[in-house]
């Protein structure tokens, strides 16, 4: 069972391919995982742009995928896409995309939910089984767990995600684009905790008063690394805090990381501590798929084709009726494959 996947919601065009078939269970069974990843300098994310540039590279990264992976189209049996949340101009370039794939594979064309995709691959690479996941990525930040038949969000920010908190903050001192890896190596240089504003309200988090605390700092003459250090044990204390609230309330024994804040060392430390005084299991996958990728993509098409396969006489019909959900919140989907 061959699945490919497409990954497009925002700066990420991926083609991820995996082999679902049991032996090779696990990692192994990611047989491709391209991307071309969009970048600005200056700014977030302009919708347009990021589009034209998915446009630009998704010939290259399909091959690329298909070359890795060593398959070819009629190998192909799942096309699965994400059809949302994210930027609609962008969710159109992969739809179009998996489209095209399908009708020449003829393979079914499965849409699925990009923040639970990042909940599932920990199902596929860490052996996972019902963690609650702290979701922190650029544009999103949340605290999902499956609970009464629905993936639902137990916290979130009320403003910005981290990810855009940390690029923001990267970006008024200079160091450019994505920031947050920068400010990891330069929190390094220091430990003079400076007192910053600790905002956690019920299960959510909020980060644009932190923002502008920290722009207050710099202007005021406070060192970028001690500011970089303290904003680093400061928000991510706001995250493990709503992440432990949600596991007690569940009496979850896992905890899973996503998204591209989550390949940071002092957050996965602090995880990993709170884990160990509750006892629980911290699910860590690699870089590769903590980040925005195409091959959770796959993954969770399988889970929902396996679920609920298509017959051969509708097939075009999966095509025809595929549709992006530029808005779609997780609570929202009709979870079939659990
Ligand atoms: P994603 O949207 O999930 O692909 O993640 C992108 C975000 O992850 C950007 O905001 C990056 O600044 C952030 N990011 C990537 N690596 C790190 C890191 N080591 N520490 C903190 N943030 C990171
Ligand atoms: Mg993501």
């Amino acid at each position: 069972m061959i699945v490919l996947g497409i990954e497009s919601t925002a700066h990420t065009f991926g083609v991820g391919i995996i082999d679902a078939s049991k032996k090779r269970y696990g990692e192994k069974a990611i047989l491709a995982n391209a991307k071309h990843v969009y970048t600005t300098e200056k700014g977030g994310i302009i919708p347009i742009e990021a589009a034209k540039h998915h446009k630009h590279y998704k010939q290259a990264v399909l091959e690329t995928a298909l070359n890795q992976a060593d398959v070819n189209f009629n190998e192909i049996d799942v096309v699965a896409y994400s059809r949302g949340p994210g930027l609609a101009p962008c969710l159109l370039v992969g739809l179009e995309t998996a489209k095209q794939i399908a009708l020449k594979a003829n393979a079914p064309l499965v849409g699925v939910n990009h923040c639970i995709a990042h909940l599932e691959i920990t199902q596929l690479v860490c052996k996972a089984k019902n963690p609650v996941l702290l979701y922190t990525s650029g544009a999103n930040t949340q605290v999902i767990a499956y609970a009464a038949g629905k993936f639902r969000v137990f916290g979130e920010t009320l403003d910005i995600g981290v990810g855009n908190f940390l690029d923001a903050f990267a970006r008024y001192i200079g160091l450019g684009f994505p920031g947050g890896p920068k400010l990891e190596q330069l929190a390094k240089k220091s430990n003079n905790f400076i007192e910053l504003p600790y905002s956690v309200k019920g299960m959510d988090v909020s980060f644009s008063g932190l923002l502008t605390n920290l722009k207050q700092k710099i202007d005021k003459g406070y060192k970028p690394e001690d500011l970089a250090y303290s904003l680093q044990e400061v928000a991510f204390a706001m995250l493990i805090e709503v992440a432990e609230r949600a596991m007690a309330h569940l009496k979850a024994k896992e905890l899973a990381l996503g998204g591209g804040v989550a390949c940071n060392t002092r957050l996965q430390q602090m995880a990993k501590l709170m884990c160990k005084q509750r006892k629980a299991k911290l699910h860590v996958p690699p870089n590769s798929l903590l980040v925005d990728n195409a091959a959770m993509i796959a993954w969770l098409g399988y889970l929902q084709y396996n679920a609920k396969p298509v017959k051969k006489s509708k097939i075009k019909e999966t095509i025809a009726n595929a549709d992006i959900k530029p808005y779609e919140r997780t609570d929202d989907v009709d979870v079939t494959w659990r």
